[in-house]
């Protein structure tokens, strides 16, 4: 199948909203391993609306639009598809007794033009919207299949995941379905990943390898195609285990998790619990942990010490070594993860110091930062790093880094 993605709305034209909804399809066809090539973006407009189905028409055989399927006037996908098809409309019971019940709960009348959103193309495959009311669908003809999909993306983005990806799967033969793992790396740069591994990359067809970086953090995303599910992670595995030997003390985690989650996930399996102390990060390290569902069992809380007299007052940092070394050093690191720690009873502590930027301080440069750890089996020790000159760049990299070596820490439990 080759894809393209139609997105019906003048705001996307008039800049008002990003297409996120392309964006949104283009990963999941990715995922399912059909190729889309077009992105098209089309105001409220029959006329134009139908010039660009001619054109995706010719060059795409799956065409799935977004958008437009709404009660009002400028709402036309469906009609101008139903008119380019020469089909016609019909009303769907399922999704009119919907509307109706919606419309009576919230105890408003309904109007002739909410019912409207129940019209489907004749003969479509119905597809539910489980959090607004028009309904998509899936229309076929002997060269193309129409998919038509709403545009808000919380309507639309359950619809494709739950009923849309399965009326696709549908009508895939079986040797196209395929599978995915994503590894997640930290601590190694994109380039010299891709080097470690760059035979393997060479070499692939079928299961392929895509590197990806952002955030300081690369994925590669293994992808196999095979008709068994069980033998196409069998083909995973293999090149995972492959990649693994090579670059695995690397690796974090696997598919959809996060350095902050697996933190949280090492801490409850070990049960073990955590504090942080924080100067340049400000508390993001307490919030994104805190984000996570289940760290009360493992988070003991936490202390933002941005003043000295915070580090002195609230963590018992010694006057001496703020005088002596500066806030921004090792000593004084070491000294806020133990303060910490001792303070709330947890069994490891975090700390962060250092220069966020965009000004020097005590005579480094931006980007200079301390990470401490104090920890109740490995003792306290603490790492310096250079960071860039982007004072949030220098936050979120802190609190990566510190995720990372509290994961090796807990290797050690
Ligand atoms: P409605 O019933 O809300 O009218 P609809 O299917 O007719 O739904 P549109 O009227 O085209 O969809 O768009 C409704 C809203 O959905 C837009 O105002 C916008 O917020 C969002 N939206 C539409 N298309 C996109 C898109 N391609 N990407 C992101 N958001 C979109």
């Amino acid at each position: 199948m080759n894809a393209e993605i139609i997105a019906v709305g003048s705001e996307l034209l008039l800049g008002q909203i990003l297409n996120s909804n392309a964006r949104f399809l283009s990963q999941k066809l990715a995922e399912m391993g059909i190729n889309v090539f077009y992105h098209t973006v089309v105001g409220d407009n029959g006329g134009r609306l139908e010039q660009a189905i001619e054109i995706a028409e010719k060059r795409s055989n799956l065409i799935i639009f977004t958008g437009g399927l709404g009660p009002t006037k400028d709402d036309l996908t469906k009609e101008t598809i139903a008119k380019h098809l020469k089909t016609t409309l019909v009303m769907d019971d399922v999704a009119l007794t919907s509307i109706m019940q919606y419309f009576q709960k919230s105890g408003r009348p309904v109007t002739e033009n909410n019912k409207k959103q129940a019209l489907v193309l004749k003969n479509a495959q119905v597809l539910p919207n489980d959090h607004g009311m028009a309904p998509g669908m899936v229309y076929e003809t002997a060269k193309h299949t129409y998919m038509l999909l709403p545009g808000p993306p919380k309507e639309m983005e359950p619809m494709f995941s739950i009923y849309g990806s399965q009326a696709l799967y549908d009508r895939m033969s079986d040797i196209e379905r395929i599978h995915s793992r994503v590894l997640r790396f930290f601590g190694i740069g994109e380039a010299q990943l891709e080097t470690e591994v760059e035979d393997l990359l060479e070499a692939q067809s079928n299961p392929t390898i895509a590197p990806l970086a952002s955030d300081g953090e690369v994925t590669l995303r293994i992808t196999a195609k095979h008709a068994s599910l069980h033998i196409a992670e069998q083909m995973i595995e293999e090149v995972e285990a492959k990649i693994l030997a090579r670059v695995g003390q690397y690796c974090y985690g696997k598919d959809q998790t996060s350095l902050i989650e697996e933190v949280v996930k090492e801490l409850k399996g070990k049960n073990l619990t955590i504090s942080s102390a924080e100067s340049l990060t400000g508390g993001l390290f307490q919030q994104e942990l805190t984000s996570i569902s289940g760290a009360s069992q493992v988070f003991k809380g936490g202390i933002v010490s941005y003043s000295n007299e915070a580090k002195m007052k609230l963590l018992h940092v010694k006057a001496e070594t703020i005088e002596q070394y500066g806030a921004v050093s090792e000593q004084c690191a070491k000294e806020m993860a133990d303060g910490v720690r001792a303070q709330l009873g947890a069994d490891i502590a975090v700390s962060f110091t250092g220069v966020a930027g965009p000004d020097e301080l005590e005579g480094h440069p931006v980007g200079t930062v301390f990470i401490g750890i104090s920890c109740s089996k490995n003792g306290t020790q603490a790492f310096k790093y250079q960071f860039g000159s982007s004072r949030e760049q220098n936050r979120i990299r802190s609190f990566k880094n510190g995720c990372s070596l509290i994961l090796k820490n807990l290797l050690k439990y």
